[in-house]
């Protein structure tokens, strides 16, 4: 079943020159990228989407962290794509993120650990409201979905 993820690309995978690099992870895995877009995230924004986190010792750090530069924002979709994109981030820490994963591959700090994806399907409707308006949506076809897909 299509479902749509959010997935943040953060500052430090930004300025070090890792966007494209991650992005053709995705598009190679055959996910369809319908949103996507650099921003700096507000204070309020940052300590909205980490709300659940408010309470943690770490949660100052983490929102220098968060809006310390720009981060790229995308919403991609595809099956079990919230699934499917948190196994390639891997673990939260780094340091235990298998090889292979985007944190295991480009990682080496919790603090530092250079993209977001969605936990649940209810963080995901909750974080791509968040960041996109409906008008930031596109709607396409991808003319290899019927190669990638057994049932399109
Ligand atoms: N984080 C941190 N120190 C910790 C735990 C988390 O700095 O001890 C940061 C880290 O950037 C992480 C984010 O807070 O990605 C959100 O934490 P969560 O447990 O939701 O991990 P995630 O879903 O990002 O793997």
């Amino acid at each position: 079943m299509k479902q749509r993820t959010f997935t943040m690309l953060k500052p430090d995978a930004v300025k070090r020159r890792l966007t494209g690099e991650i992005l053709a992870r995705f598009e190679k895995r055959g996910l369809k990228i319908v949103a996507a877009k650099t921003l700096m995230i507000s204070d309020d924004l940052a300590k909205t989407h980490y709300g659940e986190h408010s309470d943690k010792p770490f949660f100052g750090d983490l929102i220098s962290y968060i809006t310390s530069g720009p981060v790229f924002a995308m919403v991609l979709e595809g099956d079990d794509v919230i699934s499917m994109v948190r196994k390639m981030v891997g673990a939260t820490n780094p340091k235990e993120a298998a090889v292979g994963t985007i944190r295991g591959d480009y990682a080496i700090d919790t603090g530092r650990n250079i993209v977001h994806a969605s936990d649940s399907e209810e963080s995901a409707e909750r974080e791509i409201n968040l960041f996109f308006d409906e008008s930031e949506f596109c709607d396409y076809e991808l003319p290899d979905e019927d190669i990638i897909y057994e049932e399109p």
